[in-house]
C-alpha cells in the first residue's frame, strides 16, 4: 500500500495564534484513564476520536509526534498483585492492555486520515510491528505517528517510565504529558482548594516533594537525558496544541533557566 499520498494527512491547520512549536519532536504520554471519557472503565470511543484530532492538530503545525498509552483503564499491574495475583503477571496483563488501547487510537487517527504504526516492546507480529529504535526513528522521519505499546517490554515498571525511555530513544525535545488538570498542584486541586499550582518546577523539585506528576524512574530518566516534561491538561480543548506551542495552561518541568 502507497503511504505517500495520505502521510500528511489532514490539511486543516488547526489555530495558534501563529505561535511557533516550542518543541519540534515530542512524546505524548495519555493515561489508561484519559481514554475512559465519562466511564469509569475501558475505552469511550467519543473521547478516543477526540484526542485524535487534538493529535492530528498538533502534527499540522509541524510537530514529529510519538505516542505512549498507558492501560490503566483496564488493567493495572499493582492493583490486582494486591488482591493476591503474581505481580509479574499481572503487569504482563497491563501490558496486553495497553496494546489495546494502542489499536484504538491507532483506529481513531487513521480513520482521520493520519498515518500511524504501532510498534509493541512485546512481539506480536499478527497484530503490530516489534519496537526497534532504528525502525521507530524512519517511521517518525516519514511522518507517521508512533504509538508505543506494551510499555518498556518489562513487569514491575509503568508506562510513565516506557514514555521517558522511549522520549530519549526519539530525541524528543519534549515529554508531554496529558492529565485531567492544568498543571502541577501541591496536593490534589479536586481534593484541597488550597493546593499551590506551578508553573514552572525542577526534578529536583517534583522528586523532592514527592509530587505525583510521574513515577520516580521517568522523573529521573528525563532528568538525565535533559527532556523537558510538560503537564498539560488532556480533557480540554486545544490542550496539545497549547502545550505544543507553551500558550495553553501547562505546567514545565526542567533545569533550563526560564
Ligand atoms: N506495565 C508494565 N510494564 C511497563 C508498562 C506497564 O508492567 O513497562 C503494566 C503495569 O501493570 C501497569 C499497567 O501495565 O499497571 C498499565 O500501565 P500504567 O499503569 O502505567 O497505565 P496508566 O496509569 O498510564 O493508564
Amino acid at each position: 500500500m502507497s503511504q505517500t499520498s495520505a502521510e500528511d494527512g489532514d490539511k486543516s491547520a488547526p489555530k495558534t495564534g501563529g505561535a511557533p512549536l516550542r518543541y519540534r519532536r515530542v512524546l505524548l504520554k495519555i493515561s489508561g484513564e484519559a481514554l475512559m471519557g465519562p466511564g469509569q472503565y475501558g475505552i469511550d470511543n467519543d473521547t478516543v476520536k477526540r484526542i485524535a484530532g487534538e493529535v492530528r492538530d498538533a502534527k499540522a503545525l509541524g510537530a514529529e509526534i510519538c505516542l505512549v498509552i498507558g492501560g490503566g483503564n483496564i488493567f493495572r499491574g499493582v492493583s490486582q498483585a494486591a488482591q493476591g495475583m503474581e505481580r509479574a503477571s499481572a503487569d504482563y496483563m497491563g501490558m496486553l492492555a495497553t496494546v489495546m488501547n494502542a489499536l484504538a487510537v491507532q483506529n481513531a487517527l487513521e480513520s482521520i486520515g493520519v498515518y500511524t504504526r504501532v510498534l509493541s516492546a512485546i512481539e506480536m507480529t499478527a497484530i503490530c510491528e516489534t519496537y526497534i529504535r532504528r525502525r521507530a526513528l524512519r517511521h517518525m522521519e516519514k511522518g507517521r505517528i508512533v504509538i508505543f505499546a506494551a510499555g518498556t517490554g518489562n513487569p514491575f515498571f509503568t508506562t510513565d517510565t516506557a514514555a521517558a525511555l522511549r522520549a530519549a530513544e526519539m530525541g524528543c525535545d519534549a515529554l508531554l504529558k496529558g492529565t485531567q488538570v492544568d498543571g502541577v498542584y501541591s496536593a490534589d486541586p479536586k481534593l484541597d482548594p488550597k493546593a499551590e499550582r506551578f508553573e514552572r518546577l525542577s526534578y529536583h523539585e517534583v522528586l523532592m516533594r514527592d509530587l505525583k506528576v510521574m513515577d520516580q524512574a521517568a522523573i529521573s530518566l528525563t532528568r538525565e537525558s535533559g527532556i523537558p516534561i510538560v503537564v498539560f491538561p488532556i480533557g480540554e480543548k486545544g490542550g496539545v496544541v497549547g502545550a505544543l506551542t507553551g500558550q495553553g495552561a501547562s505546567t514545565v518541568i526542567t533545569d533550563e533557566k526560564p
